[in-house]
C-alpha cells in the first residue's frame, strides 16, 4: 500500500476519538472549469500551512459533480492532506446507482463518507424521489453500513432546524435515527450565533445522540455571498454582523475583516464549550482561513 492510502485509511471517528486537542476541518466543492480548478489548486496547496485533521468535498445536485468531486478528493490527497471524506447525495440515482458508487468510493481507498439526503431542486418542495431511489439520508447510512462496515460515516445536523422538518423535534428524531442506522458523527449546518449549537448539542444529548457534533462555520466575508447561501440553508443571518458587513461596504478587505472577527469569536466561544472541532465552510478561499486572525486563533487552540 502506498503511503497516500494509508493516510486516507484511517477513519475520522478515530481521529476524533483519540483527540487530544479539537480538530480542524475544511469543506471544498468541486469547480466547474478549468479554470476554477485551478485556483481551487492553489488554496489547496497554500491551506496545507494549517493541517487540518480532515477535508471534506461536497457532490452536486443531481450527482452532475460526481467525477469532478471524486476528481478534487483525488488531488486533496495527492497534495497529502489526512483524510478526505468524499460527500454523497441520493439525489438522481437508483439504489443500484448508489451501491456502485459507494463501492467505487471505497475502490478508491477513501473510508470516510458523509451520506446526505441532497437537496430538493430550487421550487420544488418535496424532495423528488427517482424510482427505486432512497428518500432520506438515513436510508444511504444503511445501505453504506451494509456494504462497508468499516467506513466511517458522516451526516448533517440542522442547529436551526431543516427548513423542511415538520417540527424540531422530529428533526432530532430523525437525526437519532441516522446515528442508530450507524453514523458515526454529525457535521452541523452552518449557524452564527453560539447559542444554536448549544442548544442543538443539548437536544441531541437529550433524545440519546451520543456521537460527537462538529459545528459547521461560514466566515462572511462578502454580503452578497452570504445572502445567497443563506436563502439557500435558512439559517439566521444576525443583523448585528449584517450592518458591520454593509458599514465595511458589504465586501472587500473590511468587509472581509467583519466576517473573520465574527468566525473567530464563534470559534473562541464554541471551542471554550467543549465543541470537538471547528468544520469551516471555506468555499474554496485560502485567504479567509490564512488570515492572520484566524490563522491566529485556529493555532492558539491547535498549538501543541
Ligand atoms: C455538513 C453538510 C454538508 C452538506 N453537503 C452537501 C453536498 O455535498 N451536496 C448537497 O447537495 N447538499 C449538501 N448539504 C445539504 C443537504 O443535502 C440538505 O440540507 C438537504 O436538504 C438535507 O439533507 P440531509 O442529509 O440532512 O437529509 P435528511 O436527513 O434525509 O433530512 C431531510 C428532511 O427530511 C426529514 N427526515 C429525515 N429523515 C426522515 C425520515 N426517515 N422520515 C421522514 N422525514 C425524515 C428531516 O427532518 C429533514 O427535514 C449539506 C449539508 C450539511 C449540513
Amino acid at each position: 500500500m502506498r503511503d497516500r492510502d494509508k493516510k486516507s485509511d484511517v477513519r475520522i471517528i478515530d481521529i476524533l476519538d483519540r483527540r487530544r486537542r479539537p480538530l480542524l476541518s475544511f469543506e471544498f466543492f468541486p469547480p466547474k472549469d478549468h479554470r476554477g480548478f485551478a485556483a481551487l489548486e492553489a488554496a489547496i496547496r497554500e491551506l496545507r500551512i494549517l493541517q487540518p485533521d480532515f477535508v471534506s468535498v461536497t457532490y452536486g445536485a443531481g450527482g452532475t459533480s460526481r467525477a469532478r468531486s471524486l476528481a478534487v478528493c483525488e488531488l486533496l490527497r495527492d497534495v497529502g492532506y489526512g483524510p478526505v471524506m468524499p460527500h454523497l447525495t441520493c439525489v438522481g440515482a437508483t439504489r443500484e446507482e448508489l451501491e456502485e458508487i459507494v463501492d467505487d468510493i471505497y475502490g478508491r481507498g477513501f473510508r470516510n463518507v458523509m451520506a446526505l439526503r441532497g437537496d430538493s431542486p430550487v421550487g420544488e418542495k418535496a424532495f423528488p424521489i427517482v424510482t427505486g431511489g432512497l428518500a432520506h439520508a438515513v436510508d444511504l447510512v444503511r445501505l453504506i453500513r451494509r456494504r462497508h462496515d468499516d467506513m466511517c460515516i458522516g451526516v448533517a445536523g440542522y442547529p436551526e432546524t431543516h427548513p423542511e422538518a415538520v417540527s424540531a423535534r422530529r428533526d432530532i428524531e430523525y437525526l437519532l435515527l441516522k446515528v442508530e442506522a450507524g453514523a458515526d458523527f454529525i457535521t452541523s449546518q452552518l449557524f452564527f450565533e453560539t447559542h444554536y449549537y448549544l442548544n442543538f448539542v443539548e437536544r441531541c444529548r437529550r433524545v440519546g445522540i451520543k456521537c460527537p457534533i462538529i459545528p459547521g462555520l461560514l466566515p462572511a466575508v462578502s454580503l452578497r455571498q452570504v445572502d445567497r447561501i443563506m436563502a439557500l440553508c435558512g439559517a439566521t443571518f444576525p443583523q448585528r454582523l449584517r450592518k458591520q458587513l454593509e458599514e465595511a461596504g458589504g465586501e472587500g478587505p473590511g468587509a472581509e475583516e467583519k466576517g473573520i472577527l465574527w468566525t473567530v469569536r464563534q470559534i473562541d466561544e464554541l471551542l471554550q464549550a467543549g465543541a470537538p472541532g471547528i468544520h469551516l465552510y471555506i468555499l474554496n478561499r485560502a485567504r479567509t482561513a490564512l488570515a492572520p486572525q484566524l490563522a491566529e486563533c485556529l493555532e492558539r487552540w491547535r498549538g501543541e
